[in-house]
């Protein structure tokens, strides 16, 4: 699933808990579920990148760096890290998306889910939890 999709479901937990607790611990199995389904892919690591970072930045400076909602999306977007960073593959493997991972190609189309994901990012940024 594409990266800021990741990143707005787990800023919409985040938000629907408001534990950051809570936030947190449903962020990879947020991640699990969503690349479960099957979906498609945006084949720019580039794009992916710069889409998921921009989201992440605008719930840090919209709702806060520590708001549930931009921990949950930090938690939910991070397994995504793994295909970037070495280091969270030891010997080789990666946990979430390796052969023990759900990742699942299919029908759900890249520019539906961006859309989904601006849509609820677009909703979460625009009512902040609490009065700046
Ligand atoms: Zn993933």
């Amino acid at each position: 699933m594409i990266v800021s999709l990741h990143v707005a479901t787990g800023a919409a937990a985040g938000a629907a808990t408001g534990s950051r607790l809570a936030a947190v611990l449903l962020g990879p199995i947020l991640h699990l579920a969503g690349d479960r389904l099957p979906h498609q892919d945006i084949g720019s690591r580039h794009f992916e990148i710069g889409s998921g970072l921009a989201a992440l930045v605008l719930l840090a400076a919209r709702r806060g760096p520590v708001d549930p909602a931009t921990l949950g999306a930090a938690a939910s977007s991070a397994p995504d890290l793994e295909h970037v960073l070495p280091f969270l593959r030891p010997g080789g493997s990666k946990l979430f998306h390796g052969s023990r991972g759900w990742h699942r190609s299919g029908r759900f189309p890249a520019d539906l889910q961006l859309l989904l994901a601006g849509a609820i990012l677009g909703a979460l940024v625009a009512r902040p939890s609490r009065a700046v």
